[in-house]
């Protein structure tokens, strides 16, 4: 080992970092082009990495990279460290439990940390009826259990899904997620019984659809194509998340839920991304009254460790058999410890407010720039789940190079950012929702001096 990662290793993060950002080599430094150097000779091609900087520590809004540089971080791991990373709380809690034990299998010997976890979904999520939840490893198994309660509890097979959904990388959730490239090509075949419904994507409708009307077309393909009595559950994101931070129409939601009630088919909030804090509120769903029978949680439940759920109505998720659900590590005592510090301070620092009020500071920051820069085709999301789509300007024709360039652009300067989108032409801002104001704006000043230099 060198000394460089020994020291590395040892780094502090938290919200004491010092919340600035500081560029002391080119991006990447020489530190992390070594061991970008090992990684590529030790790690399979097929990880990729957004951005080849390694990290020494973390917390609040940056990133301390190997080679000391200071990143301002809008991606918190794609939506995961909310509550920024190593939160005093979670870091404590996950301290206490690793020295207490680390593993025992809740499907061999049962402990607190797990119930607890589960009596706060039960609370938090959509709805006050009669709730259970159950723990998993990773969101795409969560997806995957959610598929396995639904066709327990209905006696039905088909699933539907949407244009544009991202649901995971497990053969399942691949047959689920709508876009080939990188997440499906050449790794066929896929799981069948899947069927995909057309989405409301306002900015790319031809004409102007209501919510009711988006619905009620796909409504009217789930009954041509499938027939609600061969349907299990209809799984859909309430903002998408990979496929371009898409906030449907008004009323699509509400209308989707609603025909899935009146017609015995399970209702399947995939709240991965957008749950927890994300939106502004608990859930995306709660922003229009929607009550999922089933909601999938992970991203940014539990601070960084991983952690997945799934959590609906009792009666819904009491169909499998006894040993039908489970899995070696799901709900692991140190990931349920970090959840329930997560939730603490979700709890405390009031994190829902917090979202919002990072929406509305860098809504009109994204809305300004659009207004410069007729590229920007649209500025859309909810609370600290933003995005801005890049087209040719005066055409909504999808410009991925131009987010690229934006995006290394924003990387060069020291600023973490993200795409995403259906057509890679979305630049998306995923805040911790401890992000300090004064960090948020010099990313926002970043982010506006890369984009009027490109365009
Ligand atoms: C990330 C994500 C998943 C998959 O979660 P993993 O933990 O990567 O398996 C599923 N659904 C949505 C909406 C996601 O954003």
């Amino acid at each position: 080992m060198t000394t460089e990662t020994a020291a590395s290793a040892t780094a502090t993060g938290g919200p004491d970092l010092p919340q600035e950002r500081r560029l002391v080599t080119e991006i990447p430094g020489p530190r992390s082009r070594a061991l970008h150097e090992r990684r590529t000779a030790a790690v399979a091609s097929g990880v990729g990495s957004t951005l080849p900087v390694y990290v020494a520590a973390a917390g609040g809004g940056v990133i301390l990279d190997v080679d000391g540089n200071s990143l301002i971080d809008l991606a918190s791991g794609i939506a995961v460290t909310s509550v920024g990373n190593s939160a005093p709380e979670v870091v404590r809690r996950v301290t206490e439990q690793v020295k207490a034990f680390t593993h025992t299998c809740f499907m061999v010997a049962p402990y607190e940390g797990y119930v607890e976890v589960c009596e706060a979904l039960v609370r938090l999520t959509p709805g006050d009826h009669a709730k259970k939840a159950a723990l998993f490893n990773s969101g795409a198994e969560a997806v995957e259990n959610a598929v396995k309660i639904a066709r327990a509890h209905t006696g039905r097979d088909a699933v539907v899904v949407f244009d544009h959904a991202y649901h995971g990388r497990t053969n399942l959730t691949m047959a689920m997620t709508s876009k080939n490239m990188p997440y499906k090509h050449g790794f066929g075949p896929f799981a069948g019984e899947v069927y995909r419904a057309p989405m409301s994507y306002p900015f790319r409708e031809a004409t102007d659809l209501t919510g009711a009307e988006a619905a009620a077309r796909a409504i009217d393909v789930i009954e041509k194509q499938v027939g609600a009595d061969n349907l299990a559950c209809v799984v859909i994101e309430p903002v998408l998340g990979e496929g371009g931070f898409v906030v449907p129409a008004e009323g699509f939601l509400p209308a989707i839920a609603q025909w899935c009630t009146d017609n015995g088919v399970v209702f399947v909030a995939d709240e991965i991304q957008s749950g927890m804090c994300r939106t502004g509120a608990w859930f995306a769903c709660d922003h229009e009254g929607v009550v999922p029978d089933l909601v999938t949680v992970a991203k940014g439940l539990a601070g960084g460790l991983p952690l997945a759920g799934v959590v609906g109505r009792a009666e819904i998720m009491d169909a499998p058999h006894a040993g039908g659900l489970g899995g070696t590590y799901g709900g692991n005592p140190v990931a349920c410890a970090a959840a329930l510090g997560a939730i603490a301070t979700m709890e405390q620092l009031d994190l829902p407010a917090a979202a919002r009020h990072i929406g509305e500071s860098m809504g009109g920051r994204l809305r300004a720039l659009a207004e410069n820069v007729p590229a920007i085709g649209e500025v859309r999301g909810r609370g600290a789940m933003l995005a801005i789509e890049l087209v040719k300007p005066g055409t909504k024709e999808p410009d991925a190079a131009l987010a690229g360039r934006i995006s290394g652009g924003c990387h060069q300067a020291g600023v973490l950012t993200l795409t995403c989108g259906t057509y890679g032409n979305v630049l998306r801002f995923l805040p911790s929702l401890v992000m300090p104001d004064h960090l948020l704006a010099e990313a926002l000043d970043v982010l506006e001096e890369v984009t009027t230099g490109l365009v």
